[in-house]
């Protein structure tokens, strides 16, 4: 069976001698979430972006088969990538409807409407608040509708980058109740950056560990079960290592 994405021995550089993503391979099926976990600076925003088109990559990146790599990151939005940055970039001038209307700009304007519906019927946080402006939004609600504009193109494939960045943990639950919800509807496939195993744990069905620029482990979901398990997982591939702790300590 063909992946939905294939990512072979992705790299990525920012300048002469900045590697921050090394020799990345993995593959993500239709209506599968996977998780890219890592400390700050392990490299995964950079995968993410390097997927999305937004910064510059050597290696394969193949979707539904095809060679993306050469294209620009319009044409990887139309054809069903998605990237919801970390900072959300929603556009606080512009009201929650506007803001929703932008991420589906390229859609019949009847099918937008429906989308639109389904979206607020998951989101009714931000449905109360359609014509305010998106900039009174708290925290949450700004990454439900950072979510939802998001889901206004119809992705196949969503590029969540940390959705839990900033919020208190009964939000993040919310929002990854609702990351849940949407799953469970379709084939659409999420790959999810997070930090936090525990949290990614709810949702995700397999998870590549980095380190450096490197995948230094993968989990399948089930084998994370049990809090040893998980434990193992934290201690092999999330704690600091030895020679980084000495460093703390210098
Ligand atoms: P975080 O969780 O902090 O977002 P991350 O795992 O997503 O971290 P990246 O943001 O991909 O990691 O960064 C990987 C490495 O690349 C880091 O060393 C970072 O300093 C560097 N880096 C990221 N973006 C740039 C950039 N635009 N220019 C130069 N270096 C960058």
């Amino acid at each position: 069976m063909t992946s939905l994405l294939s990512v072979q021995n992705l790299s990525v550089f920012y300048g002469a001698g900045a590697q921050a993503v090394e020799d990345v391979s993995f593959e993500v099926e239709p209506g599968r979430v996977t998780a890219l976990l890592g400390a700050n600076g392990a490299g995964k925003s950079s995968i993410m972006q390097a997927v999305a088109g937004l910064v510059p990559s050597k290696g394969k990146l193949l979707f539904e088969g095809e060679d993306i790599g050469g294209l620009p990151t319009r044409e990887r939005v139309r054809r069903g990538i998605v990237y919801v940055p970390e900072r959300r970039e929603i556009v606080g001038d512009l009201s929650v409807r506007e803001n929703l209307v932008l991420g589906g700009y390229q859609v019949p304007s009847r099918e937008r409407q429906e989308r639109m519906d389904a979206i607020l019927e998951l989101f009714p946080e931000i449905a109360s608040k359609i014509d305010r402006g998106a900039w009174r939004l708290s925290g949450g609600e700004q990454q439900m509708l950072a979510i939802g504009r998001g889901l206004m193109s119809g992705p196949r494939l969503l590029l969540l980058d940390e959705p839990s960045l900033g919020l208190a943990p009964l939000l993040v639950r919310r929002v990854f109740e609702r990351l849940g919800a949407i799953r469970g509807g379709g084939d659409l496939a999420i790959v999810l950056v997070e930090q936090n195993l525990r949290m990614t744990m709810r949702l995700c069905d397999e998870l590549h560990f980095l380190r450096g620029g490197r995948i230094v482990g993968y989990r399948r979901a089930e084998e994370l079960q049990d809090d040893a398990a998980r434990q193992q997982a934290i201690d092999a591939y999330l704690g600091a290592t030895p020679a980084e702790l000495e460093k703390e300590h210098a």
